[in-house]
């Protein structure tokens, strides 16, 4: 399986986001935390690639699209 990492630029431009939006302070942490992993970005389901359009959309994402239209199983 291989994925194609984000970019220093894209991770830039994600942290840039989720530093402007307004959330919970926790959740901005974690977010925060989790930018600077490098399976970030990477679906917690199946592994693959979120995609950065979807990423863009919403830093919190934790699901590709495929998983996201699946119901929820186990995942929190
Ligand atoms: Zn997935």
């Amino acid at each position: 399986m291989h994925h194609r990492y984000l970019t220093i630029e894209q991770r830039e431009t994600l942290t840039n986001l989720v530093r402007s939006s307004v959330a919970p302070g926790v959740q901005l942490e974690i977010a925060l935390k989790r930018l600077h992993q490098p399976d970030y970005g990477v679906c917690i389901d199946c592994g693959r690639d979120i995609g950065f359009v979807r990423l863009k959309a919403d830093p919190w994402i934790l699901h590709c699209q495929a998983c996201a239209r699946l119901p929820i199983s186990a995942s929190q």
